[in-house]
């Protein structure tokens, strides 16, 4: 038994009685040592300023796990303080990531922070009555200027109080400058116990400073709300990125001066990608500056040649190419992903969002998320959510930044889809159309979505079975042929000789069953001697555009047979007028 469970053995039950409960085999002992007597409370505080990044994912992920491994409670706050960047939409997008996921929340209604404004006002009033708070009236260019001083001066920019004097508070007000709400700091140490890193994380006095709490807007600090809320809510446990481990020392000022207590934090690893870079948005511009250049060197093309393509300004494109550091915007990436023939989905996945509309499933998203940085001891990989449940254990979370291996991701989606019931891969599949409306498979019924998941087993992701699946549901006159399926299979293999053959031969099949017509393709290749791929190949071209379908009998089954024949008179008809 663990020091902590030998802790909470002598402890008191609620009635004051002694008590010594079982506990179940492998709790948590860091986690126990910190309850007490609280049950788990967990929480997970995105802000709404876009889709929900993978790494936000995760902070919820453990967070979850957390509270459901000590049958606790998982809470979730938006952060929507910042009113320059928050957006409604980002909110429903951040719920709608969170609930695709599977990473149900135990609050309803969510707790919003712009509708607690009164709240943190209040609060804030009362630290400025007590002097533990003071505004403060510096503008932008006078804090900047400061900073330039420190800077020169090679030294770290601390803020301390500075009263003004009464010449200046007249001007101020004859200004009438707006001020800020700043928490008069204690100078000396702070520091805390992070459960994660597992050491105490100190901050010197002279780094103590006094920060803002209220801005000029009236709203409230990410700081003080954050301590607000985690307050009211109960929290137990906070659990976040590393980004966030010095802001900690301005929380547990914050809750002294309100007589809080504060919570138990741990700050998780950083998330890079495989070589060691961080992972992040700029990651899909490089793809297409790589891409880009690739497309220049293979069809001659010059940077001009790009921008005109594009439509963009030339040195806005020269610049680009050359320098890693410049971006583009979204708009600008769109139109150079045009003009280079580069998809959407051919970019490396970033936001959850963007995991969901490439057709990876949550459970093997959520089971590769929940190993970036934490280990369930052994080699285990491969877990259910009730196995990460069982398993789960702040101890087991790394130290060292997390790699983000997207080959092992892979490698779990395609296993995922393998075990996968297959009335729930349909579920799954449905839900990764309705995120592509723009693929023709959203008109299918399940029966027939059921078909083609089976027919394609093995795929990795759901994308491999819509996109090649799509030429079953166009018109027939919307087949488009690739010029160079044509050229190769169609006229140098002379398939378009077999295809003049086979279309009677198909034409009068008695039967239209994969089988049947399967069976009477194999007697034709035996009669003139061809190899199945001789004959298969053209038929592939004339009914879907390309040389690449699904397995070929079973999705002309599927297509049926006027159908087929249309498509494939079409495509004589074509290939002769351009023969
Ligand atoms: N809103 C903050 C964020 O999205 C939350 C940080 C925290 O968990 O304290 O980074």
């Amino acid at each position: 038994m663990g020091r902590g469970a030998a802790r909470r053995g002598k402890g008191r039950g609620p009635a004051g009685r002694s008590f010594r409960a079982p506990l179940p085999s492998g709790f948590d002992a860091r986690i126990i040592a910190a309850m007490s007597d609280r049950t788990v409370v967990s929480r997970f505080a995105p802000s709404p300023t876009g889709y929900l990044h993978v790494g936000g994912a995760r902070t919820a992920l453990f967070s979850w796990l957390l509270a459901r491994r000590h049958r606790g409670r998982f809470l979730l706050r938006i952060e929507d303080t910042d009113l320059a960047r928050s957006t409604e939409r980002a909110c429903v997008q951040l719920l709608e990531d969170l609930r695709w996921l599977g990473l149900h929340w135990d609050n309803d209604p969510v707790v919003r922070q712009s509708a607690r404004l009164e709240v943190y006002d209040h609060l804030i009033d009362d630290l400025k009555s007590r002097g533990l708070a003071y505004d403060a009236y510096e503008t932008a260019g006078e804090l900047d200027a400061l900073r330039k001083v420190a800077e020169r001066e090679k030294r770290a920019f601390i803020y301390r109080r500075r009263e003004p004097g009464e010449e200046e508070k007249r001007r101020f007000a004859v200004e009438n400058r707006p001020a800020v709400v700043r928490l008069a700091m204690p100078v000396r140490e702070f520091r805390f116990h992070d459960a994660v890193l597992d050491k105490d994380i100190v901050m010197p006095a002279e780094e103590a400073q006094d920060f803002v709490i209220r801005k000029t807007d009236g709203m409230p600090t990410y700081h003080f709300a954050v301590v607000v809320d985690d307050h009211a809510m109960g929290i137990s446990h906070v659990l976040r990125g590393q980004e966030h481990l010095k802001n900690t020392f301005y929380h547990l000022a914050i809750q002294e001066a309100l007589g809080y207590a504060a919570p138990t934090y741990g700050h998780l690893p950083i998330i890079l990608n495989i070589d060691g870079s961080k992972m992040g948005k700029r990651d899909r511009d490089k793809k297409i500056r790589v891409h880009a250049h690739g497309w220049m060197k293979n069809s001659k093309k010059t940077p001009e040649e790009l921008a005109a393509a594009a439509g963009l300004p030339v040195e806005r494109i020269g610049g680009w190419l050359k320098s890693e550091t410049t971006q583009l915007d979204l708009a600008e990436q769109q139109s150079v992903m045009e003009a280079i023939g580069l998809r959407e989905s051919d970019l490396p996945e970033i936001l959850v969002h963007d995991f969901r509309k490439n057709g990876y499933l949550p459970e093997a998203l959520l089971n590769f998320l929940a190993l970036l940085g934490w280990n369930p001891g052994g080699d285990r990989e491969r877990m259910s959510m009730d196995e990460l449940v069982e398993a789960f254990d702040i101890g087991g979370i790394g130290k060292s930044n997390a790699r983000f291996d997207r080959a092992k991701l892979l490698n779990f989606n395609t296993e995922a889809a393998a075990s996968a019931d297959p009335t729930r891969l349909v579920a799954v599949f449905r839900e990764y159309l309705s995120v592509n409306p723009e693929s023709p498979l959203n008109g299918a019924d399940d029966a027939m979505l059921g078909k083609l998941l089976a027919m394609k087993k093995g795929f990795r992701t759901l994308r491999e079975v819509d996109e090649p699946s799509r030429f079953l549901f166009l018109a027939d006159a919307a087949i488009q042929y690739t010029p160079e399926a044509v050229e190769k299979v169609l006229k140098k293999q002379n398939g378009r000789a077999v295809l003049v053959d086979l279309n009677p031969i198909l034409r009068d099949l008695p039967e239209w069953t994969a089988e049947t017509i399967e069976r009477a393709v194999e007697a034709y290749c035996q009669s003139k001697s061809l190899g199945l791929g001789k004959v298969a190949q053209p038929l592939r071209v004339a009914v879907s555009g390309s040389a690449v379908s699904p397995p070929i009998f079973q999705s002309l089954e599927l297509l049926g047979r006027p159908a087929t024949l249309a498509r494939l008179e079409r495509c004589l008809a074509e290939t002769q007028a351009s023969a």
